[in-house]
């Protein structure tokens, strides 16, 4: 049986709106509203969703970077969520990220070398002459060169920062790596390198991804399994190829049938999703898909659906009671 690297039980992360002089708490926004799901070691899961579903939100969420406002989150069985910051601290090396938009994520300031460095030297990991091999070990690792270490973020192409984004994340060993939309900000044609180099690097480094993209062509590539987030939860997660095959919820089918299929011959018909997703402040009672869903029933207005499983393959959908 595989063994799960990290276990999401329940997780929630809601921010107060606040009103009038005394700033009461009017309501929250419920950016994530009771996950539950693991990743496993050494897979890659995808996780989708429109913008505002609250995925990068669960990235940051896991990685403690955001404190979550209930649910447990166990990294090798030990609960993240409560553990002391001191012994936090020493687990962070374990837990990286690489961020959507290499040029914001890397400090102008820094050479290269000293943005690769740094994670190293908080954690007083190597010193000296072996930290600057190091450097360029990693630079070499992510297709860069030695001397690439003296130069600064602005001297690089948006693929090539964010190869050094891949390095600081790399520099300190991690076990896993949360990938938010790394490569939305990039050409196409840049976008299946960046992909290319994460898959080797996993193969290398024996790594586990939480990879975070906004729709369903970008990790079909690179996933094991795809879970679909919609308004704060999952509403679908599957085998990549299960979930591509025959998706079962219709938020999923409609992702899906925007995906252009390499060939010309093949026709699928486009499922346009009608309206913007809802306010996480204010989400429909019931299945909080049901105003946008072209299956909608009289059940999925008023309750909400349970998460279910059909031969390995999850859902929440009234169609499949
Ligand atoms: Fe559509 Fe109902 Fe399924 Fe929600 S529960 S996705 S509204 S069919």
């Amino acid at each position: 049986m595989r063994k799960p690297l990290v276990e999401i039980k329940n997780l929630k992360k809601y921010y107060p709106i606040k009103k009038g002089l005394l700033k009461r708490t009017v309501n929250h926004v419920k950016a994530v509203d009771g996950l539950d799901f693991s990743i496993y070691k050494g897979e890659t899961l995808g996780l989708v969703g429109e913008s505002g579903c609250g995925k990068s939100t669960t990235g940051r969420t896991i990685l403690q970077l955001l404190k979550p406002t209930d649910g447990e989150v166990l990294y090798e069985g030990q609960n993240l969520v409560r553990m002391p910051g001191r012994e936090l601290r020493k687990l962070r090396k374990d837990l990286q990220m690489v961020f959507q938009d290499p040029y914001a994520s890397l400090d102008p300031r820094l050479t290269v070398g000293q943005i690769i460095a740094e994670p190293m030297e908080i954690h007083r990991l190597y010193s000296g002459k072996e930290k600057d091999k190091r450097v360029e070990e990693l630079l070499e690792v992510v297709g860069l060169n030695s001397y690439h270490a003296k130069r600064f973020p602005h001297e690089f192409s948006g693929g090539q920062r964010q190869r050094i984004g891949i390095a600081r994340a790399l520099a300190l060993e991690p076990k896993l790596i949360v990938a938010d939309e790394p490569v939305s900000a990039l050409d196409v044609s840049i976008q299946s390198q960046v992909i290319n180099l994460l898959q080797d690097l996993q193969g290398k480094f024996g790594l586990t991804y939480l990879f975070i993209a906004h729709d369903l062509s970008v990790v079909k590539h690179i996933s094991d399994r795809v879970g679909v987030m919609y308004l704060g939860r999952l509403v679908e997660l599957a085998d990549k190829d299960n979930l591509y095959a025959e998706p079962l919820h219709p938020y999923t089918k409609a992702l899906l049938s925007a995906v252009p299929i390499p060939d010309p011959l093949a026709k699928r018909e486009r499922i346009v999703l009608q309206g913007d997703v809802p306010s996480p402040a204010n989400p429909p009672a019931g299945c909080a898909f049901h105003p946008r869903c072209s299956e909608c029933m009289e059940i999925c207005r008023k309750q909400r659906p349970a998460w279910k499983e059909i031969n390995g393959h999850y859902v929440a959908c009234h169609l499949y009671n």
